[in-house]
């Protein structure tokens, strides 16, 4: 039985951990699928390649309440397609084979590993493996809901929908999170009728409230949006699929051509039966991990979405960091910054949050102020004419540190980003306000006047 230093379950953010510090290691690589990972090959980047020509596409008609009369005359969906994916594909193959042609330590099994006995790993190829250590980097996947017939009428997940052959007329989008939000935003602007159905009564529920009402309120003027309707049965009705509804008016229907299933994200813990090498699991299947990303079996490290209540890449990276860093230095472990996690929505608005929303603030108890500043009040907001976008930020009255930020509007992941810098180093609303130049008339005024809104008290 071959033994191994370290073997990495997963070739995603667990791929970045073997640089050359690790050349005198050897090491195994298993991914079942694309290499690389969710984020490269059907994840954060081609979905926003696919956003920003969204954005692209939509701009001629937002031209007109600015004077400016554009028409669009189409999208060539296959060029859009083959452009995103011929750039995507050479660099997953050319990471793979990277790793199993160049790197004389790494052995790259392409299979699906899972645990046969304590440090032991059947590869999936026949051969099965132990080692010292090991990485699970194995992240999540689509989850797909309990709807009678869901399987036998054909539908997509984020994993299959940028691949489409051709634009359907129209399109169902059952979830009411970012994924979902995201590609109703790509697929209407791309001319597609969209329906999306949620559940809750409000898209993109996990966001502050007042946020999620304003993009729940948006979306509904743009596409067919039915909330609090459960999905219960699913058929193809002349070559259409028909997803059946429960909602506050009873039973009805949806008909389109295509039906994206975007209801959230499972982590893969569940393939590689954790239990045969002691692994301890929570309730929801996340693979349970200490501050410094240390599984509850000395050696085992897990990172991002097998791990983490954060299903983010730039999260991921951070983890494959600090587990790296604990690879190398296990008698100096360092721990993961979990303190601000910022997040984004790349829809139409954009949305950016990141600490406490208001609700969190006012359940925990936390004492806070909250002030706010539309995109209509500052200048470039003038220039661009926007009229539904807002900063939102709260902060402790007595000593000015920043609980919170919510920011839906033009460039919202970028507005936030000194938010989540005055967060991560300390910096008071106050000094953050003042101490420094905002750049007139950008966009960030709106986080400046934000900050000067606040009722502090020091
Ligand atoms: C549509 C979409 C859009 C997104 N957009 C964003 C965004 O804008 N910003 C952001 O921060 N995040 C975004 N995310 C989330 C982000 O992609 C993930 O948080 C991140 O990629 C997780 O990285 P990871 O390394 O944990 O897992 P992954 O990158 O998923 O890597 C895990 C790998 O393990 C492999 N694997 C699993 N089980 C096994 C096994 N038993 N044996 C062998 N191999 C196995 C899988 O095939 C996979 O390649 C998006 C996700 C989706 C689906």
């Amino acid at each position: 039985m071959r033994h191994f230093d370290l073997v990495i379950i997963g070739s995603g953010s667990g791929n970045s951990i073997a640089d050359e510090r690790f050349s005198g290691w050897k090491i195994a690589i298993v991914e079942k699928g694309v290499f690389g990972g969710t984020c490269l090959n059907v994840g954060c980047i081609p979905t926003k390649m696919f956003v920003h020509t969204a954005d692209v596409a939509a701009a001629p008609a937002s031209g007109a309440r600015l004077g400016v009369d554009a028409h669009l005359d189409g999208v060539r969906w296959t060029d859009v397609r083959d452009r995103i994916f011929g750039r995507i594909d050479p660099i997953s193959e050319g990471g793979r084979r990277w790793r199993a042609e160049e790197n004389a330590n790494v052995t790259v099994f392409a299979s699906t590993a899972r645990f046969v006995g304590p440090k032991t790993l059947d590869t999936g190829t026949g051969e099965t493996i132990t080692a010292d250590r090991f990485v699970l980097a194995a992240g999540s996947r689509p989850v797909v809901p309990d709807v009678a017939d869901l399987a036998s009428v054909g539908y997509h997940t984020s994993d299959t929908i940028m691949r489409l052959d051709a634009l359907p007329p129209r399109m169902t989008i059952l979830g009411s999170g970012f994924v979902a939000a995201e590609f109703a935003h790509v697929f209407s602007s791309f001319g597609v009728a969209v329906t999306v159905v949620g559940r809750s009564d409000l898209l993109l529920r996990h966001e502050d409230r007042e946020i999620a009402t304003r993009f729940t309120r948006i979306a509904s003027e743009k596409w067919d949006v039915r909330l609090r309707r459960k999905a219960v049965r699913a058929e193809r009705v002349d070559g259409v699929v028909r997803l059946h509804l429960e909602g506050p008016s009873g039973e009805e229907h949806v008909d389109a051509e295509e039906l994206l299933v975007a209801v959230g994200r499972t982590p893969n813990s569940d393939l590689l039966d954790l239990p045969a090498t002691g692994v301890a699991l929570h309730a929801d299947g996340r693979v349970v991990v200490d501050g410094h990303q240390r599984t509850s079996v000395e050696g085992i490290y897990a990172l991002g979405d097998v791990s983490s209540e954060h299903q983010l890449k730039h999260v991921a990276n951070h983890e494959a960091r600090v587990v790296q860093h604990n690879l190398l230095h296990p008698d100096e472990p360092i721990a993961s910054d979990h303190r601000f996690v910022p997040s984004a929505v790349f829809s139409s608005p954009q949305v950016a949050s990141v600490g406490l929303t208001e609700e969190q603030a006012a359940e925990r108890g936390v004492r806070y102020v909250a002030a706010s500043q539309a995109y209509a009040s500052i200048a470039y907001g003038w220039a661009m004419e926007d009229s539904t976008g807002f900063a939102k930020v709260l902060a402790d009255p007595e000593d000015g540190r920043i609980l919170g930020a919510h920011v839906i509007g033009p460039q919202a992941p970028t507005v936030i980003q000194p938010l989540i810098q005055a967060m991560s180093f300390g910096l008071d609303a106050k000094s953050m306000a003042r101490g420094q130049y905002w750049i007139h008339p950008a966009m960030p005024e709106v986080v400046e006047n934000a900050l000067l809104n606040l009722p502090l008290e020091y």
